[in-house]
């Protein structure tokens, strides 16, 4: 398969999960996740479309941004060391892996050096997974009354990563769980805290996602084939 014919995969079946769940495609952001992707690759995938782009190390992401005159949204989707923030604070247009104050203060110290604000979803670690970052879901709301202060993080919307399962339905709960906490928080009614995007769904899991209320995909495999790392 062609990554033409991948991205008219996806599409195709985003459509249908969005229509199932009473929504259009045009409600569920597609973003191709590029991780150990060439750019001469990236670039083809970027012709049929694709303008949305993750990647999950900031190394790569500088070097890719700096190698693609393109105008796209770059998305952070992995863990993110606060020394790290410096190089991309600029460059990305959301952040999907704020976790914890040190990372927000951090964030907010070099958005003001830049005189800019920074959007960020906030990752939530549903199944509790040891080996994945993220705040366990009780934790989130206090940890948002924490950030409140901090006036240049505009928090988006929530990101989960769900446990691998051959049968996607079985982390269908992931996704539901993660819905309710961003009912729960938009019920408090924050000023400054918007709930706009729920980063949820990868190649194995996305229909489930979308049914479940995901508007942010991020697919990497279902574009690009198997990495090799
Ligand atoms: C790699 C990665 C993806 C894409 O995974 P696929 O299964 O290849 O679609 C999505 N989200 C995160 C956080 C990732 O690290």
């Amino acid at each position: 398969m062609s990554i033409k014919e991948n991205i008219e995969n996806i599409k195709k079946r985003i459509k249908e999960a969005a229509e199932r769940s009473g929504r259009n495609e045009e409600d569920i952001v597609l973003i191709g996740v590029t991780k150990t992707v060439d750019t001469d690759i990236m670039k083809e995938a970027i012709k049929f479309g694709i303008d949305n782009i993750g990647e999950n190390r900031v190394q790569e992401m500088k070097k890719k941004y700096e190698d693609i005159s393109e105008n796209l949204n770059w998305h952070m989707i992995g863990h993110l060391q606060s020394n790290k923030v410096k190089y991309i604070i600029d460059k990305v247009s959301l952040i999907h892996s704020l976790d914890r104050m040190s990372l927000a203060k951090e964030l907010e110290k070099r958005a003001e050096q830049h005189n800019i604000t920074v959007n960020s979803l906030i990752q939530v670690n549903i199944a509790e997974e040891e080996s994945k970052f993220g705040l366990k879901g009780e934790e989130v709301i206090p940890f948002i009354e924490n950030i409140l202060k901090f006036e240049r993080i505009n928090i988006k919307g929530l990101m989960t990563i769900a446990p691998f399962d051959e049968n996607p339905e079985n982390v269908r709960y992931v996704f539901r769980q993660l819905k309710g906490l961003a009912k729960d928080i938009e019920a408090k009614g924050y000023s400054k805290i918007e709930m706009k995007y729920l980063s949820m769904g990868m190649t194995n899991d996305f229909e489930v996602a979308i049914e479940e209320g995901s508007n942010m995909v991020r697919i990497g495999t279902g574009i690009f084939g198997k990495r090799t790392y």
